[in-house]
């Protein structure tokens, strides 16, 4: 593995909050008498997953809906790091944590069930370029001022604290938004048509100022902009993390079906500009030619809440493979994972005009794969061997109608369980790791307002709970996507969910998540 893995021989930090949650599922399948599903959930309890900061509200915590603060989960690091010492004669192992940063202002400016709640407001003409709007103001002193305050803490200091920066919506940015150069729109197959489907253009116009090209450091004008402000807003996390010893940032990456595509020498290949834009972005963050640059940064977190298995077995490493590549790949070639990080690892660390003028050092570069719930090991799962390869459905093991699904996604299964340098032929894959929850749902699948007394009372008792959870003002801001909801028509395909309620965006969601362990790959 490459120098200052922070998962390597740590112990991992178990939340609390996320064991309750289990246990109430726990409970419901021991009243049925399954005993081996029980015995499912307890392993899965044992297995970590990160802690989400998903707004200014979560840093204090909610006992009422059973969350902690930060503070009092890094404290139970704290404590988890000393129980384990004590089990071995007082030798401290070190503990990781993962903390997923996610409400930057204006962030995933193209999904309704978790778009962010800080907001810069005003007409693209009239948008303030720096650092000095309302919703950045906030995030700067309210959000990520406290969290540096509580990660700089003298008693968390033999913590290793991984912060990840922050789900979608710098991917979003690069796809959702026009090249500009020629004016045609940016290479997403994925949804191209999502720019001005969200809030009115809302991607483009955050992204106004990386999209022709550079992120310049301007004078903060409106003929020179200073940088966007959502760059400006991760560059401020990048720099603040960067002077705190034992934070290790990695920034988020989405996943093979989005960034994937490189099969031609173009220049604006999504995976290219993702590249060059996370270079620029990074390297200009403690606005100093020749700083710390890319250093401040550990490396790339993949498929974040996905679905994109670790590797498709029939079809990996089919980059020459056009018969492969067709229909549900669209003929992008990184049809996993695996083969994912295997090439941008390769860009990351090398330079040229389309990739960007800088690159970081191969042996302190590391990515992490959510694994929470990519395994798909529902039944008809095709196994190397059996049979050519192909992209129809039999013939691999991701079972969506299509890629960029991403909510709650039918048939789905738990991947494999966290782990350190899990693949010895890829000294750059830091871990695998579950960075969404899973059981949490990732948005509501109904209207609420909309069913009738009779609706309602012919729910079952699972159902009947996530429809009264719906109105929680708890999840005020999050609300219905398309993308959420069976039967819907989205992406030229039919949206496949779970096949009950969901709750919103965050809410325990019980039956997704015995679907999840009964689809487990390698199964549990
Ligand atoms: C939700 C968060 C939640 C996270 C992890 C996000 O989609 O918006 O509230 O903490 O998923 O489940």
């Amino acid at each position: 593995q490459t120098d200052g893995n922070p998962f390597s021989d740590a112990y991992f930090y178990l939340s609390p909050d996320i064991k309750n949650m289990m246990d109430s599922s726990l409970a419901i399948v021991e009243k049925s008498g399954d005993v081996t599903l029980a015995n499912k959930i307890k392993y899965v309890q044992r297995q970590p997953s990160a802690i989400w900061m998903d707004s200014i509200q979560t840093i204090s915590g909610d006992p009422a809906a059973g969350r902690r603060s930060l503070e009092e989960h890094l404290n139970a690091a704290r404590i988890q790091q000393e129980f384990h010492a004590e089990q071995n004669g007082g030798v401290k192992a070190p503990m990781t944590v993962v903390i997923i940063i996610y409400n930057l202002p204006d962030r995933d400016c193209a999904a309704y069930a978790s778009n962010g709640k800080l907001i810069q407001v005003g007409k693209p003409s009239e948008y303030p370029y720096g650092a000095n709007g309302i919703g950045f103001d906030q995030y700067r002193d309210d959000y990520i001022g406290k969290i540096v305050e509580i990660f700089k803490k003298p008693e968390f200091k033999d913590l290793r604290i991984v912060a990840m920066l922050e789900p979608d919506s710098f991917p979003n940015m690069i796809t959702n938004t026009n090249e500009g150069a020629n004016g045609e729109p940016a290479n997403s197959s994925l949804n191209p048509e999502r720019a001005s489907l969200a809030n009115g253009g809302y991607c483009d116009r955050i992204l106004s100022d990386i999209s022709h090209g550079e992120m310049v450091q301007g004078e903060g004008t409106n003929d020179k902009p200073n940088l966007g402000l959502y760059a400006a807003g991760l560059r401020l996390a990048i720099r603040e993390f960067a002077d705190i010893p034992n934070v290790y940032t990695y920034m988020d990456i989405g996943h093979a079906g989005w960034l994937g595509w490189d099969n031609n020498e173009s220049s604006t290949t999504n995976m290219k500009r993702g590249v060059k834009y996370f270079k620029q972005l990074v390297d200009g963050a403690d606005g100093v030619l020749d700083g710390k640059g890319l250093e401040m940064v550990r490396g790339f977190a993949s498929n974040t809440s996905g679905y994109t298995p670790v590797e498709e077995p029939l079809i990996s490493n089919s980059y020459n493979d056009r018969q492969a590549l067709q229909d549900f790949y669209q003929w992008n070639p990184a049809v996993d994972e695996l083969s994912y990080i295997d090439r941008l690892k390769d860009y990351f660390t090398k330079t040229g005009d389309a990739i960007g003028d800088s690159a970081f050092d191969p042996n302190k570069l590391g990515f992490i794969i959510d694994t929470a719930r990519n395994g798909w090991g529902a039944p008809g799962r095709p196994t190397p061997g059996a049979g050519s390869k192909g992209t129809d459905s039999s013939k691999r093991v991701d079972k969506r109608p299509h890629r960029g699904h991403w909510c709650n996604v039918n048939n789905a299964g738990v991947g494999e369980v966290p782990k350190a340098a899990p693949d010895p032929s890829r000294p750059y894959l830091d871990a695998f790791f579950w960075m969404k929850p899973p059981g949490e749902s990732d948005g509501i699948s109904f209207d609420y307002t909309k069913m009738s007394a009779a609706e309602v009372a012919a729910l079952d008792d699972i159902d009947r709970t996530v429809y009264e959870s719906a109105s929680d003002p708890v999840y005020a801001g999050k609300s219905l996507d398309t993308m959420c909801m069976p039967g819907e028509s989205r992406e030229n395909t039919t949206v496949d969910v779970v096949p009950a309620l969901a709750p919103h965006a965050g809410g325990w969601f019980h039956k997704q998540f015995i679907m999840l362990i009964n689809n487990a790959y390698p199964p549990l």
